[in-house]
């Protein structure tokens, strides 16, 4: 039996032709700045993304950091939301390794933060306070794609109080596939908004390993000292840099493809028992599960063949290595598990 793994778009294999690119890729020590693989991929982000620099990193986790010690001081504070990765899901390292205070928000239904609320937050120059420096957006977030209208919003309200603007941009791409047109414009529309932006390669886009962190030159060179501090500076990064160019190169459009098979998905779970079903906008699918029928199903779908996870909801994400026959085998294993 065919295993289909939808925990996550982070469990794609590279191609072989991928593979072929990091083989060929020439190579040197990036600490001294020699490597002209991971030189040539920073500057192709950077170009296609609208900044003046980038940086290559191990993790999107490490990109995200560097940003925002980039970008704020101990004792500052980011106002971000409280399902967003860099205050969720990155072990507390802006508190912990950079004494940031975060702010967290709760999401509106469409995954923005209420800008009356960010509003509300932003500390006055008070002794008491910890000093808000910084807003700190993720796009797509669980999914979802903010609205280009708010991104102008968000931005204008932040440079109105002197904040800095951070996207957390793992999933960017898909954001701007979603929007249609062609897809560095679209991806440029939404980045315009935003001092810095990291873009994962080891998500959709299909690479083994790294994100890229964009900015000012001025800010990439603090996030270069931080990435060393933070012991992400990699000497032949180029064999894994070479990688994400490739996905740069050719795996950005092909994003749509993963959107159509999570359409796929949703419809084909309609209409079962106890089962909710949210339209996706991008490549990941949630599912409600009423009460008891919750538990056993997931163990159900991997005697099918189907990995999926279920912290907060049942979660499929499509990706790379996923087929509409793969699609269908889930489709199946919960057919037969709500019949049942
Ligand atoms: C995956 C992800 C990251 C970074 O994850 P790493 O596993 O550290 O590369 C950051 N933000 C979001 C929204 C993500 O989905």
């Amino acid at each position: 039996m065919k295993v289909v793994d939808f925990r996550s778009d982070t469990v794609t294999q590279p191609t072989p032709a991928m593979r072929e690119a990091m083989a060929a890729a020439k190579l040197g020590d990036d600490v001294f700045g020699d490597d002209p693989s991971v030189n040539a991929l920073q500057q192709a982000v950077a170009e296609r993304l609208g900044f003046e620099a980038a940086l290559f990193m191990p993790t999107g986790t490490q990109s995200n950091l560097a940003a925002l010690l980039s970008h704020c001081q101990r004792g500052d504070e980011y106002i971000v939301g409280q399902f967003a990765h860099t205050f969720r899901w990155e072990g507390g390292g802006a508190a912990v390794l950079g004494s940031i205070q975060p702010q967290p928000l709760n999401h509106q239904p469409d995954g923005t933060l209420s800008l009356a609320e960010v509003e509300a937050n932003i500390k006055p120059d008070d002794v008491h306070f910890a000093r808000t420096k910084l807003l700190t957006l993720e796009n797509t977030i669980g999914g979802k794609v903010l609205p280009l209208a708010y991104l102008a919003q968000a931005s204008a309200l932040a440079l109105k109080h002197g904040l800095a603007r951070h996207l957390d941009g793992a999933r960017l791409f898909n954001a701007a596939m979603a929007a249609g047109g062609e897809p560095y414009a679209a991806a440029r529309e939404i980045t315009q908004h935003f001092d810095s932006v990291s873009v994962c390669f080891s998500k959709g886009l299909g690479a083994p390993v790294g994100s890229v962190l964009c900015g000012s030159a001025g800010f990439i060179q603090q996030a270069k000292r931080w990435r060393k501090m933070l012991g992400g500076g990699m000497r032949q990064g180029g064999i894994l840099a070479s990688a994400a160019h490739y996905a740069l190169d050719h795996h950005v459009a092909r994003l749509a493809d993963d959107h159509a098979l999570a359409r796929r998905l949703a419809v084909g779970l309609q209409g079962l028992d106890g089962v909710t079903v949210e339209a996706p906008q991008t490549n990941i699918v949630f599912v409600d599960v009423a009460g008891p029928q919750a538990v056993g199903v997931l163990a159900h779908l991997k005697s099918r063949g189907v990995l999926a996870t279920g912290l907060y909801k049942l979660r499929f994400v499509t990706h790379l290595d996923v087929s509409e026959a793969d699609v269908d085998q889930a489709i199946a294993a919960m057919r037969e598990f709500f019949a049942g």
